[in-house]
């Protein structure tokens, strides 16, 4: 797999690929502007072009804009959705713009919303999204811990909405953390081959376009949504080593978005690249 982090943009695009480039990253991920806030200037066409220039001098291959936390595409609230597709859009531009090969995005919340009319909703707030999208960009819908009334915290509904929209450009992350928090025991060898499977009857492995590497320390099931430090929590190493082990995911993309300080950053890479090097099953043009 292709390992990497989520990095802070605050300090500058030079600084952010510096220390992707010092924990060993070949992948990384940033917030385009303040995930916080609904608004959005124009793109800085010239930063956002010697970002992707950086990473190209740093051997960073692949680079994701995760959207806004403030992003939701189920919402009966016409001023929330239509801000949310705006967001989008906006990431989808960011991301032409500066050669970053994925948007990935939260779905949202049904809220007090009957399920399957917010189903149809986010349905066609993405099909309004995907009919502008930039070439050269994949829209990547995450899973979610399933708490409250999340959309998207199953495979059986993120594939749904994979399966409903049919489009080249659409695929999903899965974030471990998430697939813990709603059930999926991702914990061994033989949790993670379930899982896979899973995966692949639901929405199809081609279509995962990137994983989040998250440990949680939350119960199976709990649907909380809490990080913590590969290989220190409930998924553990053996989850780690079977998901980094597994034959079909070798290819893919896997984004840490562990907490605490850059330390602690380096040190969750470093973890997942002496699993990797301890299997050798480093990406077939990676450096561990
Ligand atoms: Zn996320
Ligand atoms: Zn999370």
């Amino acid at each position: 797999m292709r390992i990497g982090l989520h990095v802070h943009v605050a300090g500058g695009y030079h600084k952010a690929v510096e220390h992707a480039k010092n924990a060993g990253c070949r992948a990384m991920q940033v917030f385009s502007t303040n995930p916080r806030s609904y608004r959005r200037s124009a793109p800085d066409v010239a930063a956002v072009q010697t970002f992707a220039h950086l990473r190209r001098d740093a051997n960073i291959e692949q680079c994701a804009i995760h959207t806004s936390y403030l992003v939701n595409l189920a919402s009966a609230d016409p001023k929330i959705a239509a801000g949310s597709v705006r967001l989008l859009h906006h990431d989808l531009e960011v991301a032409a713009t500066g050669d970053i090969g994925i948007v990935n995005t939260h779905l949202g919340s049904y809220g007090a919303r009957d399920r399957r009319e917010g189903f149809k909703a986010i349905c066609g707030a993405l099909e309004s999204v995907l009919r502008e999208i930039p070439a050269n960009v994949l829209l990547v819908l995450e899973n979610s811990a399933g708490s409250g009334n999340l959309a998207g915290g199953t495979l059986e509904e993120l594939g749904g909405f994979v399966r409903s929209l049919d489009h080249p450009q659409l695929g999903v992350c899965l974030d471990t953390a998430h697939a813990w928090a709603t059930g999926y025991a991702i914990d061994s060898a033989a949790g993670v081959e379930r899982f896979v499977e899973n995966v692949e009857r639901e929405i199809g492995v081609a279509r995962v376009a990137m994983f989040h590497f998250n440990d949680t320390q939350v119960a199976l099931g709990a649907n909380r949504d809490r990080h913590w430090h590969i290989g220190e929590g409930n998924i553990g190493f053996e989850g780690f080593r079977a998901l980094l082990a597994h034959p079909q995911l070798r290819e893919k993309t896997a984004i840490l978005e562990t907490p605490g300080s850059d330390a602690d950053d380096l040190r969750n890479m470093q973890t997942v690249l002496a699993i990797q090097k301890g299997l050798g099953v480093c990406h077939p043009r990676g450096s561990c």
